[in-house]
């Protein structure tokens, strides 16, 4: 059973619809872990996001899907098809399939935050044989930045299979950082992660979100910004600063935070706590 959340951010619905969700030790993202990190935030950290049984820390595969209006927007397609290092599920499409109305073809847009295998993967999928897109109908965005400067030697990137095609077969549309898809939805640009990583804004009727993408990975690095994902981070003190830039900007503010790898529930809040910054999930 995967656990499906939607919320509602003025007109807009955002609907997180799962892979996988897996447990790692936190050393496997970020080196400097250690279990005493958790200490001050027990109270908020434990049983979600952290396992109080062995401080495994949760790590969800998921994406959003946003409707905006008439506009179908998916934010990033998960794992995928072939050989990785995260488990995946073949049955995701269909999932997706069910909770979309209209289904897989009424998709309009998809966006990748960034074109590592795990946000990439169901971009297309194997037909008889044939890669074919998921999405038929739809147009897929990458941020220019990304795909420009995307190294080679970046083996969590996969240009190909799940991003080339699309782009040879004139799908896609390789976007600003801050590209705006409609009055609803835009990009920001949240650099470090990868070179041209974008997280994905969403204002409507005063009601304000963001989907994080992988600028954290895990809501820790909210309440402890400099931990950072070293493993797999292209730049981690840019990723650092780009924390730091957004704490400013979203704690104690009623902007909705929805966790690109953050387990149920998913979304929350950032505030301050006394001494701590504090992710505070909703009831
Ligand atoms: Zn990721």
């Amino acid at each position: 059973m995967t656990t499906q959340l939607t919320w509602r951010v003025g007109d807009v619905t955002i609907t997180r619809v799962e892979e996988v969700v897996t447990w790692l030790d936190g050393t496997t993202l970020m080196p400097a872990f250690t279990p005493d990190v958790l200490e001050p935030h027990r109270d908020w950290i434990y049983p979600n996001f952290f396992s109080e049984r062995n401080d495994k820390m949760a790590l969800s595969i998921h994406a959003f899907v946003v409707q905006s209006g008439d506009t179908t927007i998916v934010v990033d397609t998960c794992v995928g098809e072939g050989e990785r290092s995260l488990p995946s599920d073949p049955e995701f499409p269909s999932r997706l399939d069910a909770t979309i109305d209209g289904g897989l073809s009424a998709v309009d847009v998809v966006l990748c935050t960034h074109l590592h295998f795990d946000h990439v993967g169901w971009n297309l999928r194997d037909v008889g044989g044939r890669q074919v897109p998921t999405f038929p109908n739809a147009r897929y965005l990458f941020s220019r930045t990304e795909v420009e400067h995307t190294r080679i030697e970046d083996h969590h990137a996969v240009i190909e299979p799940s991003v080339q095609p699309l782009i040879d077969a004139g799908l896609a549309d390789l976007v600003a950082d801050d590209h705006v898809i409609n009055d609803e939805v835009r990009l920001i640009s949240t650099p470090g992660h990868t070179p041209g990583h974008v997280s994905v804004a969403i204002e409507s009727n005063g009601e304000r979100a963001v989907i994080t993408g992988d600028m954290t990975h895990t809501p820790l690095q909210f309440a402890e910004p400099d931990l950072s994902s070293a493993n797999f981070d292209d730049d981690a003190d840019a990723a650092c600063a780009t924390r730091h830039r957004m704490l400013a900007e979203w704690t104690d503010q009623p902007v909705l935070i929805l966790g690109t790898h953050f387990a149920p529930p998913t979304a929350g809040h950032i505030v301050t706590d006394g001494e701590r910054v504090i992710f505070s999930t909703l009831p």
